[in-house]
């Protein structure tokens, strides 16, 4: 079975490790090309936009795909909303593999804002020093507010011509630890985190080591993102998959 993964996550590493690992599949992992040196994978990956909807479902015609499953990142809303149009105009299923978000607890002061403009802008006026836990994409938001002194974590430097005056860049890849994110924060002397809601283990310890600490998360809110069958997981991803062979009650 001819099955297209759309990635750039953790779920989606551990699926194409399932996948690779079960004869039944010859799988495809799709990556955006957001970092230059992504993780080996154990299947054959393809890196770049596919050109739209359009580009999308000539792909899988072209590939002969039997199925699709969008491992996307809770925040990559255009590519699934490609995924879910290119899936009904090939005829082919569609599969998503949907990360629960992080709840707030008890001690977590959140304020949640639905844009990166929005969470610059409620960083207020008065100058703070400010952890940036976002992808490169999103700091030019903060040029807007060049009153704060940014540190800001990403796997790779930003190019972008718009940042922040006083913008330092950590470069690293998680997972991380409380203890070593508590330890940061304190060093670098944070007054406030401005995070996604991203769920999951790997970067879920900023929010811990925030609560130990006592501050304050500017929270940007996840976007809507249109799925297909909702799968809570890569193991429940391959078992679905199967029930989407040829010849099976599904797949017919
Ligand atoms: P997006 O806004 O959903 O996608 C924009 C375009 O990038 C898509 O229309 C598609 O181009 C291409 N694309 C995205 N994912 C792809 C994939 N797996 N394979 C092939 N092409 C893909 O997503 P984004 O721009 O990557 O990121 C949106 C937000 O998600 C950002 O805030 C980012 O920090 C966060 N995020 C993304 C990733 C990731 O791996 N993409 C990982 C972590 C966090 P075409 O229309 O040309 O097909």
């Amino acid at each position: 079975m001819r099955v297209l993964v759309l990635g750039g996550t953790t779920e989606a590493s551990a699926l194409a490790t399932l996948l690779a690992g079960d004869p039944h599949f010859d799988a495809t992992l799709s990556l955006a090309g957001r970092t230059s040196s992504p993780r080996p994978q154990p299947l054959a990956i393809r890196v770049g936009g596919f050109g739209g909807v359009e580009g999308l479902a000539q792909w899988l015609r072209n590939e002969k795909a039997d199925a699709v499953i969008d491992a996307t990142h809770p925040y990559a809303a255009q590519m699934s909303a490609n995924a879910v149009a290119a899936c009904a105009q090939a005829g082919l299923p569609l599969g998503s593999i949907v990360r629960p978000p992080w709840r707030r607890l008890e001690d977590d002061s959140w304020r949640i804002v639905p844009t990166a403009e929005a969470a610059a802008a409620a960083l207020g006026k008065t100058p703070l020093r400010v952890f940036l836990s976002l992808g490169r994409q999103d700091l030019h938001a903060f040029a807007a507010a060049p009153q704060h002194r940014y540190v800001a974590r990403t796997i790779e430097v930003p190019e972008q011509a718009a940042l922040p005056p006083t913008l330092k860049i950590l470069q690293a890849r998680g997972p991380f630890d409380r203890d070593s994110e508590a330890r940061l924060l304190a060093k670098e002397e944070i007054d406030i985190i401005v995070s996604k809601n991203s769920g999951g283990t790997a970067t879920y310890a900023k929010i811990e080591a925030a609560r130990e600490l006592d501050l304050p998360v500017i929270m940007i809110a996840r976007p809507d993102k249109p799925t297909g069958h909702v799968l809570g997981s890569p193991t429940e991803a391959v078992a679905w998959l199967h029930g989407c062979a040829p010849g099976s009650r599904r797949g017919v």
